[in-house]
């Protein structure tokens, strides 16, 4: 029996229209030849063109249609010309992270043969982990708080709790050992912190450790974010799956991306008990938009990442295997330099890329 999901679509700002509607044909056309699942997607608006316009950033419809969906695809929002009256970008990503409780943000890291990546590897290792980002609290908890005072001192509070943390624990020991289970991975978690400097970070490591202690056959050990940052670079092939507070994460995650050769490969996801956004780790980009040559791969590869997701958590090993195939299809083009976009030294178009990965799944 054919099962249909309700996607919520945020098209959002800058390239994100341009790499949003090629990634929803390919799930339309995997989705028309399975038989197992279908998809309603539901355009709803948010971001920074949005508030520029209506006063907005993240209408209560939208958030409640996000709410009501069996998963929310997400392109990027934010334009660095419209800000809040204090300054600040608006960025409903975040809140909706918030907004969810998306606790576990999910930055894969992978490097295949013929992937541009800026590192030498000696002897070739294959590159493959996940970086875990808490995505609600930590640095970002005081967010929005504009502690400025008299123009001479600045505030903001970094908050880590038992009750995040012991699910985002959780989740990294599971992910490392269906990754093991999978074949993929040491079945190892590392918990990225600064546990020397601060206690927050010490309480942080503590729970850590408490969930290590209820998973034997996965491996937990440390590592400081400044030295992780070191390695990341020196010998990324170590990792398997890295789990850390959300400022830690956001930068790592950036430079995760930059290890696959840019952020027009890194795809994410923000996942809670609940919910589940996917989304690229880039920006807007509004340097490239309206140009048709943003590179669509890494939104193609938070879809993939979608329908892992749903057909883990609903039992479907047809839209689960569809992820599999959408990665490797994006992987194999990679691979072939074929529908390699401007940014990869490449010269396809936006849909031309697109085309590409369609291609490879018929
Ligand atoms: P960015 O990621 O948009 O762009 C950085 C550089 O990477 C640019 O040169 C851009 O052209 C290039 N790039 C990014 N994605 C690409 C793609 N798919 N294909 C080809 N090239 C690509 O970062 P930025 O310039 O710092 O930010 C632009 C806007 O995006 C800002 O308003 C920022 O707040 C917002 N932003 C949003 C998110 C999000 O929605 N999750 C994340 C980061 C930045």
């Amino acid at each position: 029996m054919t099962k249909t999901f309700n996607i919520a679509v945020f098209d959002g700002d800058g390239i994100g229209p341009e790499i949003m509607q090629p990634t929803v044909e390919l799930l339309r056309s995997m989705a028309a030849k399975s038989g197992s699942y279908d998809f309603a997607f539901d355009n709803v608006p948010a971001g920074a063109a949005h508030y520029a316009k209506h006063g907005e950033s993240l209408p209560s419809p939208s958030l409640a249609a996000a709410r009501a969906s069996d998963a929310i695809l997400l392109s990027a929002m934010g334009l660095p010309s419209v800000r809040y009256p204090d300054g600040t970008e608006i960025s409903p990503q975040i809140e909706i992270r918030k907004e969810l409780k998306l606790y576990a943000g999910v930055r894969p890291v992978r490097i295949v043969p013929g992937q541009p990546t800026p590192l030498a590897l000696s002897g070739g290792q294959p590159v493959d982990f996940v970086l875990i980002r808490e995505s609600t609290e930590g640095l970002f908890h005081s967010q929005g708080t504009h502690d400025v005072r008299d123009d001479k001192e600045a505030y903001e509070t970094l908050k880590i709790t038992r009750d995040t943390s012991e699910k985002l624990f959780k989740f990294a020991f599971n992910l490392a050992q269906s990754r093991k289970d999978a074949g993929r991975g040491s079945g190892r978690v590392t918990c990225v912190d600064k546990a020397n400097v601060f206690a927050a970070f010490a309480f942080f490591r503590k729970m850590f450790d408490e969930e290590a202690a209820t998973h034997p056959e996965i491996a937990a050990d440390y590592a400081y974010v400044d030295a992780t940052a070191l390695w990341m670079v020196e010998k990324p092939w170590i990792f398997d799956v890295m789990v850390t507070e959300n400022m830690f994460g956001d930068i790592l995650s950036d430079l995760g991306a930059g290890l696959m050769g840019g952020l027009g490969l890194a795809p994410s996801a923000d996942i809670g008990d609940d919910h589940a956004v996917f989304q690229p780790c880039h920006g807007s980009a509004p340097d490239i938009a309206g140009q048709s040559i943003a590179n669509p791969f890494a939104m193609i590869l938070s879809a993939a990442m979608m329908l892992d997701w749903l057909g883990a958590t609903h039992s479907n090993p047809e839209m689960a295997a569809d992820g599999v195939r959408l990665r490797e299809a994006v992987e194999a083009a990679i691979a072939d330099r074929d529908g390699v976009t401007r940014d990869l030294g490449g010269t396809a178009s936006t849909t031309e890329a697109a085309a590409a990965i369609a291609a490879r799944l018929t």
